[in-house]
């Protein structure tokens, strides 16, 4: 019966650290559809996305027409920058209201999915909120950045309660779950959200 639990553990810690990893480049994927849906209305005929991998980052430009960013009107220049942070943290908050739905409260591996997807859709909104090659596009064509800051501020806040239910939350979702178990995964969590972070803040210094 013991060894069964401790295996249960296992699975569910395996489990929790895969759809962590996932959760962190699905945010980058869903920041690079907003730019790619929206280039796409506004006449790019075809858009592509490049990833960075192993590193959580990406871009997305038009393939044809080639000069398709310099010959469309401004305010379509600034949806299509905005559109990428704001796309992925609408997503988060999605996902973080999806934590209360009767089927995914039920669900351990749903409610985790909810969690740490939410977790890294809002950082990944908060993150190109304050510091981005998106924010510095859009200070050039004429966007004020207060919006974006504001958006920010927000996002730190829905971060700062995610962090904060985190352990009710794991306990809630599987009582039975060993108190270590809850340990190890938050510490895994908080030092993957260091170098989630740290990636996004250190790389560009770098280059
Ligand atoms: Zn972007």
């Amino acid at each position: 019966m013991k060894q069964k639990s401790s295996q249960e553990n296992k699975n569910k810690l395996f489990i929790g650290i895969f759809i962590l990893i996932v959760s962190i480049y699905l945010s980058t994927f869903l920041h690079e559809f907003g730019h790619l849906i929206f280039a796409f209305i506004f006449g790019c005929k075809l858009p592509y996305m490049t990833f960075y991998l192993p590193t959580p980052i990406g871009g997305t430009d038009c393939y044809s027409p080639d000069a398709f960013l310099d010959n469309i009107p401004n305010w379509q220049n600034i949806v299509i920058l905005a559109i990428g942070p704001i796309f992925v943290f609408l997503v988060g908050i999605l996902f973080l209201l999806s934590l209360n739905l009767k089927f995914v409260k039920n669900s351990y591996v749903l409610s985790l999915m909810a969690y740490f997807f939410s977790f890294s859709a809002i950082g990944n909104g908060v993150l190109q909120f304050f510091s981005s090659s998106d924010i510095s596009n859009l200070v050039q064509h004429g966007f004020n950045p207060w919006y974006f800051y504001i958006l920010g501020i927000i996002g730190s806040l829905l971060l700062l309660y995610e962090l904060f239910i985190l352990k009710n939350f794991i306990k809630r979702t599987e009582p039975t779950t060993k108190e270590r178990t809850a340990n190890i995964l938050t510490r895994i969590w908080i030092i993957l959200v260091i170098f989630y972070f740290g990636i996004y803040f250190l790389l560009p210094l770098l280059f």
